[in-house]
């Protein structure tokens, strides 16, 4: 089972402290998010198993945090000031704003000019079923601001943007990283952090915000040997995301046509995620997750110094750089091909969600609702409640338990409840474990580990409860 819709989480995640809707107190901001005590945990945990199953378990893989406001030619050769930008209309009649691509064409959008099908009236406004619609025009989406204390609002000399992704810091870097770490191609460059777009319609919670992270690789191979490695991180990608809990029938590949691709783009795969489940139409169930491009060798072109255009000028006079590689082994100098797994954080937390969602009915009749995250995900990996919490030998030595356990997991102490709420509350926020102390733990140094997933019990000693939780986690170093 996973999450019926998107609304299902979104109370959950109030409800117990993953995601809450940001500026709440002063009537909120559209599509802002904040995260909270349990939410920034699961953000961390899965940007950790990432970092570790991209950069530290392979052998040819560098990491990289750069700027977020960078110098604007990066933006000027990399082609976002003159193509990042989504098609906008007006609706004349109620002013809603909407991108001119994600209106409903009733299928004609893939033969027709989306132009002339708003010009013929054949397109309605979702908000308010009016055809009297404006001609699509380009919205550039970077957010834009300005350098500097004496800059005034249009000075275009102080003009710079928040970068909407992370990938272009790589691609200006590549030389510095490759020598320094003394790589030799192919080799990739990872890198974590949060990207901005003034997106026009953002929306269905944290799965398109205009603030937002990325986890982008950029891999760097011999021109020829890109479409092996591409299908390679395809698979990788994909396996990942299963690896870590995410259910096949809720994943699919999902080819780029032609005209969809974007300019850099030789061929896109995305991984899509069933975030819709209760649309009519099961083809729209359907949405990106994570993308996989060949880049070709577009961006180390266009930022280096040496290309000419056919009348043998410079196409970038700006850049001081030439970012072509040496291969010291074949004797020959190229741009590599770039090979381009990108991903989102928030995206990719709504998926791990919305497929550990499940419910499960107790002896009582009552419904309960069990997060199923993988362990390496949870956000509390265990939870010591004492039974009495007015025995104070009891509490003492949950406390302890809490204590010794904390350095090597995270591990919580609850008392405010009786032990069926505190386990409620243990299942439905994804904590595998709960270790229970009662009168007999007094006795026998001994106490009840419970499983999520089961509801068994097993009664474990308190020398080997660490060592016995290590292994049932599978925590790694
Ligand atoms: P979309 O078509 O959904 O706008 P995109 O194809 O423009 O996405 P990419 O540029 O390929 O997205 O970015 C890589 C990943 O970054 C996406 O697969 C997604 O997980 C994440 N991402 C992109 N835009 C947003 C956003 N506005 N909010 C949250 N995550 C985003």
């Amino acid at each position: 089972m996973s999450a019926p819709n998107i609304e299902t989480i979104v109370s959950l995640a109030k409800r117990r402290g993953f995601v809450f809707p940001s500026s709440e107190i002063y009537g909120g901001l559209g599509s802002a998010w904040d995260y909270g005590p349990l939410g920034v945990e699961l953000c961390n945990n899965v940007k950790r198993a990432w970092w570790r199953w991209m950069v530290y378990e392979r052998d040819d893989m560098e990491g990289l945090d750069s700027s977020i406001i960078l110098n604007r030619s990066v933006w000027k050769y990399s082609g976002h000031e003159e193509t990042f930008s989504d098609p906008l209309v007006d609706c004349r009649e109620c002013n809603s704003r909407l991108r001119a691509d994600k209106l409903d064409y009733a299928g004609a959008a893939e033969s027709g000019d989306i132009a002339a099908l708003i010009r013929d009236k054949q397109v309605k406004c979702p908000s308010c079923g009016s055809t009297n619609l404006t001609e699509p025009r380009p919205f550039n989406l970077m957010f834009r601001t300005q350098l500097g204390a004496a800059s005034a609002e249009d000075d275009p000399n102080a003009l710079a943007y928040l970068r909407p992704e992370t990938a272009q810091g790589i691609f200006i870097n590549f030389h510095l990283v490759q020598q320094t770490m003394r790589r030799k191609v192919p080799f990739g460059i990872a890198q974590i952090g949060k990207s901005f777009r003034n997106e026009v319609t953002p929306g269905n919670f944290i799965f398109r915000t205009r603030e937002f992270e990325q986890m982008e690789m950029e891999y760097f191979v011999r021109p020829g040997e890109d479409e092996t490695a591409h299908q390679e991180w395809i698979d990788n990608c994909f396996n990942w995301y299963t690896s870590l809990g995410l259910s096949r029938d809720n994943l699919r590949l999902y080819e780029q046509p032609k005209e969809e691709l974007a300019h850099y783009a030789k061929r896109t795969v995305d991984i899509h995620y069933r975030f819709f489940p209760e649309r009519a139409e099961a083809e729209k169930h359907w949405d990106e997750l994570m993308g996989i491009a060949n880049r070709t060798d577009f961006d180390l072109r266009a930022h280096s110094k040496n290309p000419v255009d056919a009348e043998g000028k410079r196409v970038n006079p700006d850049s001081t750089e030439d970012l072509s590689y040496f291969d010291e082994a074949r004797k020959e100098r190229y741009y590599p091909y770039v090979i381009e797994p990108a991903a989102g954080v928030n995206r990719s937390v709504l998926a791990f969600l919305m497929d550990a969602y499940s419910e499960r009915t107790n002896d009582k009749g009552e419904t309960r609702v069990i997060l199923k995250l993988h362990p390496e995900l949870a956000p509390i990996k265990v939870a010591v409640l004492p039974l009495a919490k007015n025995k104070p030998e009891i509490v003492g030595m949950a406390k302890a338990i809490k204590r010794s356990l904390q350095p090597v997991m995270r591990a919580v102490y609850d008392d405010t409840g009786g032990i069926g709420k505190l386990y409620a509350r243990q299942d439905e926020t994804g904590t595998p474990f709960c270790v229970t102390i009662d009168h007999q733990s007094l006795e026998d140094e001994a106490v009840t580990v419970r499983d999520r997933d089961t509801w068994e019990q097993e009664r474990v000693k308190v020398a080997d409860l660490q060592q016995h939780l290590r292994q049932r986690l599978e925590v790694r170093g």
